[in-house]
């Protein structure tokens, strides 16, 4: 009975093929939460994958509808062992986002898991059923070697985090006693590197808009009418070209963050950003005065997802009568999230842009969140990955991508660590979405020793 004979047991789990043929499984689910013909699936994900490996552990599962009519089943279960121990919240999304089937490669297919040297190739593998299926192996492999965990567990397995959460907050609000724990260790997102753990504690938020030119009814001959009517896509293009600089740098004073301390300048700094799995970054493009590092983890960054106007595939000589962008601000804690879009209303009416129109997006996104890594579960956690790996984790304030952590951190009032199991090269939300086998190997002996360290005693107060 001890940590070495969990990490053991957790590891056969690996070696067995045991993981592989679970995930395989999880992934067979087609859990589109942005497709509503997918609906039934969401709640199958729920009761046939989740409560059955929950309650063979000993959990108590409830599956709830949703708050919010468009959104998913929730389930939570709770396993207790004794009202004097610590208690963990845990949380996973069993959703995915839109298969896109026809851009996967030949040979691969978003719903059956492709086994291809170290990678496992499935829509859902990286985001983010490995990362919650790791989790319970785990516990299962402290379970099944202690005999006992040592603390208690509650779990939440969301089934809309691809839509932006619609009902969370909710739920959680009207929960609080139900979701009590004394802290959140949950798994979602990449390590910075593949080969070194990460933890993160918390997110930059984001709110998702058009930018609308509307001008008349139709497109109109461009000889006939050129130089007479306004052209609504130019009035686009220059309004964007004042968003930012030529390098991307904000230029609206809200939207400039007053976080970036010397603190989270020191957490920050020599933070690993660019490696071998992903595009080269662009040095010459964002804040000029930051590091890369810092523009990502501890500075706001807008874009501009798609833009149209006329017809791209078919152009004919008109002058169109409405352009579109689909912009994203993502930002850090120390941006005033009530103050962004008006901001920008402000921004646009000075510079003489009144015509054109902000719509924001309906689907919710997240606030930004973030925990001072010098925090008590922080340091317990990063001591326990340290043990297990032989090398101190990369700990970063908070992630460049979102998360409903505000959910956790807000509304339950818990320190929020989050471990994350994939890779940046993972190609999650994208056509070809893989975990890297020797990671899952690595996040499922880590977690399994952080797990048996939690029952030992010594846990934050
Ligand atoms: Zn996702």
């Amino acid at each position: 009975m001890s940590r070495d004979a969990a990490i053991a047991n957790v590891t056969e789990y690996f070696q067995s093929g045991r993981f592989q043929s679970d995930l395989a499984g999880l992934v067979a689910h087609e859990t589109e939460s942005q497709n509503p013909d997918q609906a039934a699936a969401l709640t199958r994900y729920l009761s046939e994958a989740m409560v059955p490996r929950l309650t063979a552990m000993g959990f108590v599962c409830r599956i709830h509808d949703n708050p919010e009519p468009q959104g998913g089943p929730l389930l939570t279960a709770e396993r207790h062992e004794g009202a004097g121990l610590p208690t963990i919240l845990t949380y996973g999304h069993g959703d995915v986002i839109r298969a896109q089937t026809d851009q996967w490669r030949a040979g691969l297919h978003p719903f059956r898991l492709v086994e291809e040297g170290d990678r496992l190739y499935g829509r859902g593998t990286a985001d983010n059923k490995s990362q919650h299926l790791i989790n319970f192996a785990a516990l299962e492999a402290v379970l099944a070697v202690r005999g006992s965990l040592g603390f208690n567990v509650k779990v939440v397995i969301e089934m809309s985090e691809e839509t932006g959460s619609p009902g969370l907050a909710a739920f959680f609000a009207a929960h609080r006693d139900m979701l009590k724990a004394d802290v959140l260790i949950a798994s979602d997102g990449p390590r910075l590197q593949p080969d070194v753990p990460t933890m993160f504690m918390g997110s930059r938020g984001g709110v998702t808009f058009d930018l609308v030119v509307d001008l008349r009814d139709g497109a109109h001959h461009s000889g006939n009418w050129g130089g007479l009517l306004a052209d609504p896509a130019m009035i686009l293009a220059q309004a964007l070209s004042t968003i930012t600089d030529a390098r991307g740098q904000i230029r609206i004073p809200a939207w400039r963050p007053d976080s970036l301390t010397p603190a989270v300048r020191a957490a920050l700094d020599g933070l690993p950003i660019d490696g071998t799995d992903g595009p080269a970054i662009d040095t010459d493009w964002g804040e000029d005065s930051l590091t890369p590092v810092e523009r990502a983890y501890g500075w706001n960054s807008f874009a501009v997802l798609a833009m149209k106007s006329g017809v791209p595939e078919a152009p004919v000589n008109a002058i169109s009568a409405h352009a579109r962008a689909t912009c994203q601000l993502r930002y850090v804690v120390g941006t005033d999230p009530e103050d962004i879009l008006p901001a920008l209303r402000r921004h646009l009416d000075a510079q003489g842009f009144d015509k054109v129109r902000i719509v924001p997006h309906d689907r919710g996104f997240f606030a930004a969140t973030r925990l001072a890594p010098d925090h008590p579960w922080v340091t317990f956690v990063a001591d326990s990955l340290t043990r297990s790996a032989g090398q101190a984790p990369h700990v970063l304030p908070n992630l460049a991508g979102s998360l409903p952590n505000d959910c956790f951190s807000d509304i339950l009032g818990l320190p929020t660590v989050w471990v994350p199991h994939s890779y940046r090269g993972c190609s999650q939300h994208a056509p070809d979405e893989h975990v890297l086998k020797p990671v899952c190997r690595d996040a499922l002996r880590l977690m399994a020793g952080l797990f048996w360290d939690l029952g030992e005693g010594g846990t934050p107060g």
